[in-house]
């Protein structure tokens, strides 16, 4: 594995400080060191991307022409799929057939997304007044810092970086120290797909020394983040300080409720993928089940039996469905949230370290039965694969518990009554509601978080308004009277 410290401007950069370790999580072993890219380093990445958006190559290219590139990078991360997914999976330790199945063809589709969302993109002309054409462009930002979080490193690194140069401007990226590899090996492809030099730089390193130092770069002009909650706040204090608009996509501890006139079976299998797809590293699992007491028993049955029969271990087995956790130290935080005789709680499957896999970072899928919502296990984020089970009575009552969050990114909920689903759409909290269904994603809907789950979202709309601003630009439609100063 190379050493790639940072990539500025075409150029590969190897050296640097104090460097971090990179560890294969299936094995809890050293796969690669990287130098951390210092002040001086950031300072060239951001330098570098200044000039190519001055430069306007990029910037000022036709619409053709950057969706020929965008179209060519998704090309090209398609050649490379088994390649990437292979880094990925020996970083993160996500299974290989999720992430080959899904992260990278999900990548090449961010580029192909916004490379047809810019051939159709519109202003604004206001014809009301008679005098006047007043129209609405909107121009490339400038400069963009992007701040990726470790669980799904490919996926996410490469929807920021699309989505900012789709709209012209250039970009420095820095990915998670824990994860790098994956949108490093990435990010150097996209040196062939025809974009001048400079318009993506990455910079590897730590968030309070690297990531601090492109947040805060004067010559960075906007900053989209999407991590931890804790960093977000310190993202938005940072930009607020400096007047940067910043979009921030942070944690999540959704609700997935099920009624009891629920497809039974769908449900099960839905309640599985929500929680322990990705390891249960996702800001988006269903990490709190709430079910319907007519069904409760039944349901914990199923769930529990299911759970206990998944293929946890090596995640290059095609076989396996969960893999290690990211780091032994995140393996410990699950951990820690597994309850030891306090009221309130109780084990109904897993909850420890899987057996015979003590070599990597392994946890049994894990189904805690919580009787309040106010209990910290359904109140932080555990970011793994463990979720907590509470029965409730009523429609009232589980849209009660649904909400008792500081989070509100994704609700789940699963009916087959209409009108149910009508009220569940209207009375959950959050940014994203999935009825009858896991997971999925509409790249043309916005994604993003209420309340603490962040500020801002992705998507068609939301990435061209926070990529670009507004410019409004009066015509008179004839020379017009003018009031003569000092005639
Ligand atoms: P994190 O907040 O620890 O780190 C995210 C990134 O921020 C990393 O690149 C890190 O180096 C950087 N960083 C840390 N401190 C910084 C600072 N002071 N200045 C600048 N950069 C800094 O998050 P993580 O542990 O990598 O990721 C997991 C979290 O991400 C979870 O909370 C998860 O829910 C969230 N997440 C949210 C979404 C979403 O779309 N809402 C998607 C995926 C993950």
């Amino acid at each position: 594995m190379k050493t790639i410290t940072a990539l500025i401007a075409g150029e590969t950069i190897t050296t640097g400080e104090a460097p971090i370790a990179v560890i294969d999580p299936a094995s809890d072993t050293l796969i690669a060191e990287l130098p951390e890219a210092d002040g001086a380093t950031v300072d060239r990445a951001v330098a570098a991307a200044r000039r190519a958006f001055e430069d306007g190559a990029w910037r000022l290219a036709s619409v053709e022409q950057r969706q020929a590139v965008l179209r060519r990078a998704a090309d090209l991360i398609d050649a490379a799929a088994d390649e990437l997914a292979d880094i990925e999976c020996a970083n993160t330790g996500v299974p290989l057939s999720q992430i080959r199945g899904r992260s990278v063809p999900r990548a090449a589709d961010n580029f192909r997304f916004f490379a047809d969302y810019i051939g159709q993109a519109t202003g604004r002309l206001y014809e009301q007044h008679p005098d006047y054409l007043t129209m609405v462009r909107r121009e490339p930002v400038g400069v963009a810092a992007l701040i990726s979080p470790w669980n799904s490193p490919i996926a996410l690194g490469s929807m920021k970086i699309a989505s900012a140069i789709a709209f012209g401007n250039s970009c420095v990226i820095k990915p998670s120290e824990q994860a790098p590899l994956g949108i490093t090996q990435l990010t150097a492809l996209l040196g062939d797909a025809g974009l001048p030099d400079g318009v993506v730089n990455l910079v590897n390193g730590r968030g309070a020394t690297t990531g601090d130092r492109l947040v805060r770069h004067p010559d960075v002009d906007l900053v989209s983040f999407t991590g931890g909650t804790p960093t977000g706040r310190v993202i938005m204090r940072t930009a607020g300080e400096l007047l940067k608009p910043a979009s921030v996509e942070l944690g999540g501890k959704s609700a997935n409720i099920i009624f009891d006139d629920a497809d039974f079976e769908r449900a099960v299998d839905g309640a599985l993928l929500g929680i322990f797809t990705n390891n249960g590293q996702q800001c988006l699992a269903g990490s709190r089940i709430l079910v319907q007491r007519g069904i409760a028993d039944r349901f914990v049955e199923a769930f529990v039996e299911r759970a206990r029969r998944i293929r946890v271990g090596d995640p290059r087995d095609p076989a396996t469905e969960i893999g290690p956790l990211v780091s032994r130290r995140h393996m410990e935080h699950v951990l820690g949230f597994v309850p030891a005789g306090e009221t309130g709680l109780s084990v109904l499957t897993g909850g420890r370290a899987a057996p015979g896999l003590e070599q990597g970072c392994y946890v049994e899928p894990t189904l805690v039965r919580a009787e309040r919502q106010d209990l910290r296990v359904c109140q932080e984020e555990i970011f793994g694969p463990f979720a907590t089970l509470s029965v409730f009575d009523t429609e009232e009552e589980a849209w009660q518990m649904a909400n008792a969050t500081r989070f509100g990114l994704v609700a789940y909920v699963w009916s087959e009554s209409v009108q149910r689903i009508m009220t569940a759409q209207e009375r959950l909290a959050a940014g994203t509601v999935w009825c009858n269904t896991p997971m999925m994603r509409e790249l043309r809907a916005p994604f993003g978080g209420w309340k603490e789950s962040g500020i801002g979202s992705d998507g068609g709309l939301e990435c061209e308004a926070f990529f670009t601003h507004a410019k409004t630009v009066s015509i008179p439609r004839r020379p017009l009277p003018l009031r003569k100063l000092g005639a």
